[in-house]
C-alpha cells in the first residue's frame, strides 16, 4: 500500500529525509517511532500529498505520489487529481482539529456530503454507525466543546473513515490527550487494525506498538535506523540509537 525508496525531502538547506526506506503491505499497521524532529511528521505528509517529494520514489497503493503516469511518460498532478488521490487517505492529527460550530455528526457528514455528494440522510446513517463504532453514539448532537480530548479525537477518527479511506495516517494522535483518554483512542485504533484497514502511525505509545503494530520503524534524523517485527525492534533492538530512544520513552 505504501513504498518509499530513497526519499529525499529537504526545506531549504535543511535536509528533513535523508532516503527513507519503507514498505506497508496492505492489511497491515506501521508504528513509526523516534525522536523529535527525526522527520516523521514530514514523511506522513510526503504520503498524502501534503509535501512534495525531492528525490527518490514514493508509491501509495501502486501510484507514484504526485504523479500520473501515461504510457512511460509521467505528468505531474493537477490540483483536481492531488484531491481526488487524498480523499482516499484518512488522517488524524495530535490535535483534533474538528469544526467548531458543527456538532460530532454534522463534522462526519460534512465531506462525504459535500465532496462526494452523498445524500445527506445515507451520510446521517453512515455517521450514526460510525459513532457507534467509536463508542459515541449517544454524542452525535454535541458540540466539539462539549466533548472531552478523547472524544474528540474519536470523531475525528469517524470523521475520516466516514470517507472509506484505503489507508489511514495518524500522528501522534493520542499526545495531546489527558492520560487517562489514551485509552478509548487506542482502543479504537485496535478495532481498526483487526478490521484490515492499512495503517501508519507515529506514535510513542510503545505497548500499543508492540500489540497492533506488525511492523515497528525507528526512524533518527531522516533515515530509518531499525525496522522489523515491533517485538524485536522495541524490545531487543539492534542498534545503540534505538536503545537510547526507548530508554527514554519506557
Ligand atoms: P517529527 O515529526 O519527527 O518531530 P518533523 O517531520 O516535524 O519531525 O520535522 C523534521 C524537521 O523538519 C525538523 O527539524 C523541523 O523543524 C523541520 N521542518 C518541518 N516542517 C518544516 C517546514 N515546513 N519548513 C521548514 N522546516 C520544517
Ligand atoms: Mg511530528
Amino acid at each position: 500500500m505504501v513504498h518509499a525508496e530513497g526519499v529525499r525531502k529537504h526545506y531549504g538547506k535543511l535536509e528533513v529525509l535523508k532516503g527513507i526506506d519503507l514498505t506497508v503491505e496492505r492489511g497491515q499497521v506501521c508504528c513509526l517511532l523516534g525522536p523529535s524532529g527525526s522527520g516523521k511528521s514530514t514523511f506522513l505528509r510526503c504520503i498524502n500529498h501534503l509535501e512534495k517529494v525531492d528525490g527518490g520514489r514514493l508509491t501509495v497503493d501502486g501510484d507514484l505520489v504526485g504523479y500520473r503516469q501515461a504510457g512511460n511518460r509521467l505528468h505531474e498532478l493537477r490540483e483536481t487529481e492531488v484531491a481526488e488521490r487524498r480523499r482516499e487517505i484518512g488522517m488524524v492529527f495530535q490535535r483534533f482539529n474538528l469544526f467548531p460550530h458543527m456538532t460530532a455528526l454534522e463534522n462526519i457528514i460534512e465531506a462525504p456530503v459535500r465532496v462526494n455528494g452523498v445524500n445527506k440522510s445515507d451520510a446521517r446513517a453512515e455517521a450514526q454507525r460510525l459513532l457507534d463504532r467509536v463508542g459515541l453514539g449517544d454524542r452525535a448532537d454535541h458540540y466539539p466543546s462539549q466533548l472531552s480530548g478523547g472524544q474528540q479525537q474519536r470523531v475525528a477518527i469517524a470523521r475520516a473513515l466516514a470517507m472509506k479511506p484505503k489507508l489511514m495516517l495518524f500522528d501522534e494522535p493520542t499526545s495531546a490527550l489527558d492520560p487517562e483518554l489514551v485509552g478509548d483512542v487506542l482502543d479504537v485504533m485496535r478495532d481498526l487494525a483487526s478490521e484490515g484497514m492499512t495503517m501508519v502511525v507515529v506514535t510513542h505509545e510503545i505497548g500499543f506498538a508492540r500489540e497492533v503494530g506488525d511492523t515497528a520503524v525507528f526512524m533518527d534524523d531522516g533515515v530509518v535506523v531499525e525496522a522489523g517485527d515491533p517485538r524485536t525492534v522495541l524490545v531487543n533492538p539492534e542498534q545503540e540509537r534505538t536503545k537510547a530512544f526507548l530508554s527514554k520513552v519506557l
